[in-house]
């Protein structure tokens, strides 16, 4: 039988049979795969349960049959553990999660899992707004998955909007628009498209310095998921519902 190990993040679980447990794992070797634990769920097996956990980061030694990825040895990592004290941190991470599942099968895990792993430190040990760490790394997540938005000038005519007080974003075009072109759209601050530019540029070891002002998260926290979802015709958000 070959063993394969790989490391990855618990994006969620299933629970199977009795004891066992489905993983979805982002791994940085293969992407998203599904993993399943066997006995993970049954009392005297504590140290394997602990790296079933959504959030956690592990390692997990595999073999395939008929198909099927099990693991035959995890170990944690990394458990992330104050997300899980904290409701505000835990809605962000669950948040961030639930995208990454979305555009890991399409978009492997070689810039996913750096992105995903960020995030969790930071939400874990930071003391950032929590949403302010989400937003960031949802609008990160959109420019890998081929969404990038056009910030500094108008997605249509091309006039360049960097001294304007004011912008259009449509999420159809997929940027912000001049006033003219932009007639009908959602209006933003400009300081709001240019938060978001700045968190596209933003390296991630440096995400923690992302402290959003009241007005532009509720403006961006708007617009990322508005133009998500409708990019990927489907639902996103789900914090707060
Ligand atoms: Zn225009």
């Amino acid at each position: 039988m070959a063993f394969e190990t790989l490391n990855g993040i618990v994006l969620r679980y299933a629970n199977y049979r009795d004891n066992d447990r489905i993983l979805t794992v982002l791994t940085q070797e293969r992407g998203a795969v599904a993993v399943t634990v066997r006995n993970c769920r049954k009392k005297s097996s504590a140290s394997t349960d602990a790296v079933s956990e959504q959030c956690c980061y592990g390692e997990f030694v595999v073999y395939e049959r008929g198909g099927i990825l099990y693991a035959s040895s995890t170990a944690i990592k990394e458990s992330f553990y104050p997300i899980r004290e904290d409701y505000e941190r835990l809605v962000s991470a669950n948040q961030i999660l639930r995208f990454a599942e979305i555009i890991a099968y399409n978009h492997g895990g070689a810039e996913l899992f750096p992105l995903c792993y960020h995030a969790l430190s930071f939400l874990a040990y930071g003391d950032n707004n929590p949403i302010d760490i989400e937003l960031c790394s949802t609008a990160k997540m959109l420019c890998l998955a081929g969404y990038k938005p056009v910030l500094t000038h108008c997605v249509r005519c091309g006039k360049d909007l960097r001294k304007q007080k004011e912008v259009a974003f449509s999420k159809v075009q997929g940027g912000t628009l001049c006033d003219y072109c932009g007639v009908g759209c959602r209006v933003i601050s400009a300081l709001s498209a240019e938060a978001l530019r700045r968190m596209i540029l933003l390296p991630l070891p440096q995400m923690g310095r992302v402290k959003l002002p009241d007005n532009v998260r509720k403006e961006l926290d708007l617009i990322i998921y508005e133009y998500a979802e409708y990019s990927f015709e489907q639902i996103i958000k789900v914090r707060g519902k």
